[in-house]
């Protein structure tokens, strides 16, 4: 949604990661190696790929899905980062949106079972793919994710808080209204 209302360029470590692979770089056979062994991919390896992502791409506003995740990550952000936008969600929140998630299995269009009559007729909008759940989302997983987060995730808060760059919101409500506080916040940066 934000992306496409104020054209700003998104992307996240696991795409970047992915087209290093395509591509055959020199890095892209690191982390392929490194991820065939089981492990995670290292925050200087991330930090790096974001760098040149944002020499390319960054010059007038970003978006990032999924970065920064750790403590080391945020902090190699430091110099650039205006602002942080913290999305409260409760737990149960959180259990009732995977739960009644669905995804396209061709394109990647996400939306919810409670969305748009989906439930009826799951197939996708936008390219007439078969609507499912994700196999990752499931109830048991939810609580791995979770003890990650607040182990890894959960530090940045205060990091950011300390600089006076986080604003909070309420993430339970719609996304309708979510989006219109996130739009608030992305308009009165650039007056
Ligand atoms: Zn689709």
């Amino acid at each position: 949604m934000i992306t496409r209302h104020f054209a700003i360029p998104v992307t996240s470590p696991g795409t970047i990661l992915r087209r290093e692979m395509d591509l055959g770089t020199p890095l892209g056979h690191e982390t392929e190696e490194t991820t065939r062994h089981g492990a995670l991919v290292s925050d200087a390896i991330i930090v790096r790929l974001i760098e040149d992502w944002l020499n390319l791409h960054g010059n007038d506003g970003f978006v990032f899905d999924g970065f920064p995740r750790t403590l080391p990550q945020a902090k190699s952000l430091d110099e650039i980062l205006e602002r942080a936008v913290w999305l409260d969600v409760s737990e149960e929140t959180a259990r009732d949106r995977i739960v009644s998630r669905l995804q396209c299995r061709r394109c990647g269009f996400t939306t919810s079972v409670t969305s748009a009559g989906f439930a009826e007729r799951p197939i996708c909008p936008y390219c007439d793919g078969p609507l499912v759940r994700r196999e990752d989302d499931d109830v048991a997983i939810l609580q791995t994710r979770l003890a990650e987060f607040n182990s890894k995730t959960q530090p940045l808060a205060a990091f950011y808080e300390e600089k006076s760059a986080l604003h909070r919101l309420d993430a339970n409500r719609s996304r309708e209204e979510v989006f219109g506080d996130i739009s608030r916040l992305i308009e009165t940066r650039s007056e």
